[in-house]
């Protein structure tokens, strides 16, 4: 890739660090600590320890012949990313950032969560290093995730509720980059996404690759070539750019990025910010953003939580403009279709943010081509959303 994919944290116009003055100086030093560090080989053993006896990697790929029979085209493999500790593909940048931090000095860790996993998943490596944590969640959040509020608590972390705004992410956030402000010798920040200011996008997009690095091994190993297609739910962006990355190379391959269509693109309740958003400044960094003609942020809705944000990870932004990564959008009860059938047809009990990649592929699977190779990423398990699903399934499916 060129300069603007790497480093600069800047991705043609968008990126970038809009942030008070006071942080700037904190950015520098996560950056700094970044390109010190991570490419050492002392580094790198030591995630590669933690991802392999802590994590669980590598994740299994999965050939799901029932799955693929009721596609009825290609043959879908499965990156299973929900087969880790704590259950989703967060782990995987929360163990990479937590040695950062121990390298900085940083005995304090603060995160922001909407749906619970990113907090979650902060609170757990916090545990396991014996590092103090306060997780910052949206009141709302707090009532709807209630389970991933006491995880957090169990596991030693301290949650604090913020009641401005609409009581969600976007507010969470808000509140942790003004923590960071005031307690930055301290302190480092745990984004969970690829998102915010840089360095973040760029960090958390290299502690995810291991997705699709494993992912591109396992494939060679069981098929003797590459993959035609890739696909993967995008929230902030994390999982999606985890998977493509390591074939971004390959321009043949197709990549689709599944947003969250809500209850339809037309009723503007939904998250997919290339559907209907514009470029604009939000939480640190230039993307897509959806908002209002006064460039106010607009109400967002999904029914998985983990997909429900107003803006998208940078470097998606540009490789959406360059035309790299196809993007789309599958609405709730698609997404909830797609959930049911896998669970009947695999066994496996998928996020509902993951059944937006599944339901992408039951809709569009047939026109891949029939000796087509898929690779579904299954960015975390649904365990967190069977109180949801049944909500909305169960009086349908008699379960
Ligand atoms: C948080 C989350 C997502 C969305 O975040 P990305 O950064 O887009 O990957 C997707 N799936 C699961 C299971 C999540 O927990």
């Amino acid at each position: 890739m060129n300069e603007h994919t790497f480093g600069s944290g800047h991705y043609g116009p968008y990126g970038g660090q809009y942030v008070p003055e006071t942080l700037m100086a904190a950015l520098a030093e996560v950056e700094q600590a970044f390109a010190t560090y991570f490419p050492t080989q002392e580094f790198q053993r030591e995630l590669d320890y933690y991802l392999a006896n802590y994590v669980g990697r590598p994740t299994p790929l999965f050939r799901a012949d029932r799955l693929s029979a009721h596609v009825g085209g290609p043959r879908i493999y499965l990156k299973r990313e929900d087969l880790t500790h704590t259950g989703a593909h967060k782990i995987n940048n929360t163990v990479g950032q937590i040695l950062l931090a121990k390298r900085m000095g940083k005995r304090r860790i603060i995160a922001e969560t909407g749906a619970g996993q990113h907090g979650v998943a902060t609170a757990t490596v916090c545990a396991l290093t014996g590092v103090d944590c306060v997780v910052y969640m949206g009141e709302e959040d707090m009532q709807r995730q209630a389970v991933n509020v006491f995880k957090m608590r169990l596991l030693g972390t301290e949650v604090r509720a913020v009641s401005a705004g609409s009581r969600t992410l976007k507010d969470a956030m808000n509140e942790a980059l003004r923590d960071w402000v005031t307690n930055v010798r301290s302190t480092h920040y745990i984004l969970g996404t690829v998102g915010g200011p840089h360095p973040y996008p760029l960090l958390v997009r290299e502690f995810q690759r291991v997705i699709g690095r494993e992912a591109k091994r396992q494939i060679l190993e069981a098929e003797g070539r590459l993959p035609d297609v890739l696909v993967a739910c995008v929230g902030g962006g994390s999982n999606s750019l985890g998977l493509f990355y390591e074939f971004m190379a390959e321009r043949n391959i197709r990549k689709i990025g599944v947003e969250a269509g809500g209850l339809g693109i037309a009723s503007g309740k939904h998250a997919a910010r290339f559907a209907t958003g514009r470029r604009g400044v939000f939480q640190g960094a230039q993307s897509y953003v959806l908002q209002d003609d006064a460039g106010q942020i607009n109400p967002t809705h999904s029914v998985s939580a983990g997909l429900d944000y107003a803006s998208i990870g940078p470097e998606h932004a540009w490789l959406h403009d360059q035309n790299l990564v196809e993007y789309t959008s599958v609405d709730d009860q698609e997404a909830l279709d797609a959930f049911l059938l896998l669970s009947r047809l695999e066994g496996i009990i998928p996020a509902l943010e993951s059944a937006h990649a599944v339901a992408e592929v039951l809709k569009h699977g047939a026109t891949y081509g029939r000796d087509a190779l898929v690779i579904i990423n299954v960015s975390g398990r649904g365990d967190k959303d069977v109180d949801q699903a049944r909500k909305f399934l169960g009086t349908r499916c008699g379960i």
